[in-house]
């Protein structure tokens, strides 16, 4: 069975189609970007799989279940894992207690949230932030964190819910590009070790080509292309839409 099964998904604002009749599979542990320029309707399709927009038509199931119209809260129990939303809430609280409230909010629910996290977890805290590479930093307030390592740290809470499925818009926006090639080639690595499907977005091309197993093409909220990154990058809609930035994953 398909992790995910995205079937006529669609969204309007106001006149504007953002999202018009994509459907879409990801096979487990399959990584899966999607790419378009942009207004293509990317983000979009991720706030609907990840229940921020209710879709106006589709379907969105997650192992066979219909995730469409649920609330994300609901979406994240049941194993999709969001990256790179750490709120200012938790900037006070250290790189342990975070990962740790990620761990409590997973098996406890959300009523476990309201007291500090103590002891709870502290183990399996600790082993998320080794395998991302932050055990030093495990102490300090995640408000004084370099960018990259406070994207390191939200990784970890996105595996705390042992999620089936990651979703990840623009994970290294705002990254230099040496940093950006090392999360995803982390990411890819945890996710890869552990079978987690992922559905992801990222501007910089290289970074699309050395990770993806395949490839989506959104244009103006139409899937216009799919497959694998050789396939993709000789598609000519594909090469049409990209013309002036060269050909697709090729320099740049
Ligand atoms: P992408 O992530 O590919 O850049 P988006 O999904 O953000 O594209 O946007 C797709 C289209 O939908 C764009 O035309 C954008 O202006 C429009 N859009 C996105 N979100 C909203 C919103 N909340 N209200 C009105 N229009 C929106
Ligand atoms: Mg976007």
């Amino acid at each position: 069975m398909n992790t995910l099964e995205v079937q006529g998904l669609a969204k309007a604002f106001g006149g504007v189609q953002a999202v018009d009749g994509v459907s879409f599979a990801l096979a487990e542990g399959e990584l899966l970007a999607m790419i378009g320029p942009n207004g293509a309707g990317k983000s979009t399709c991720f706030n609907m799989l990840n229940g921020q927009l209710r879709p106006d038509a589709g379907s969105i199931r997650f192992r066979g279940r219909e995730l469409a119209g649920l609330a994300p809260r609901q979406v994240w129990r049941l194993g999709i894992g969001r990256t790179f939303q750490i709120t200012a809430t938790f900037a006070s609280m250290t790189v342990l207690e975070n990962v740790q409230m990620g761990l409590i909010s997973h098996k406890r629910g959300f009523s476990g949230l309201l007291r500090r996290a103590g002891a709870l977890y502290r183990e399996e805290a600790a082993a998320l932030l080794a395998r991302v590479g932050m055990t030093e930093q495990a102490e300090r307030a995640c408000g004084v964190l370099a960018y990259g390592d406070l994207k390191r740290v939200e990784l970890a809470v996105a595996l705390s819910n042992d999620p089936g499925l990651l979703l990840m818009d623009e994970p290294t926006a705002g990254m230099a590009p040496a940093e950006r090639v090392e999360l995803m080639g982390l990411t890819a690595e945890i996710v890869r070790e552990r079978s987690i499907a992922v559905l992801f977005t990222e501007h910089d091309m290289d970074v699309v080509f050395a990770h993806a197993d395949r490839l989506i093409v959104l244009n103006r909220g139409e899937l216009i292309a799919e497959g694998t990154p050789a396939e993709v990058r000789d598609d000519a809609r594909v090469r049409e839409i990209y013309l002036g930035s060269a050909a697709v994953g090729e320099g740049g």
